[in-house]
């Protein structure tokens, strides 16, 4: 299945075994981060990185 990554907007294909497939797949809608994106949002503040929006 390809997601689209919510943040940086990059097609993501996931497999069934990602620990977001059963979600995404019922809602095809809903958020999805890469994991680029995850360790980058972890890494830094939230006030930094809303600055870089
Ligand atoms: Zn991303």
């Amino acid at each position: 299945m390809e997601v689209k990554c919510c943040i940086c907007g990059e097609k993501v294909s996931i497999s069934k075994i990602h620990q977001d497939y059963a979600k995404l797949a019922k809602n095809p809608n809903g958020t999805f981060v890469c994991d680029s994106c995850q360790k980058r949002v972890k890494g830094e503040t939230v006030s930094r990185w809303k600055k870089q929006i």
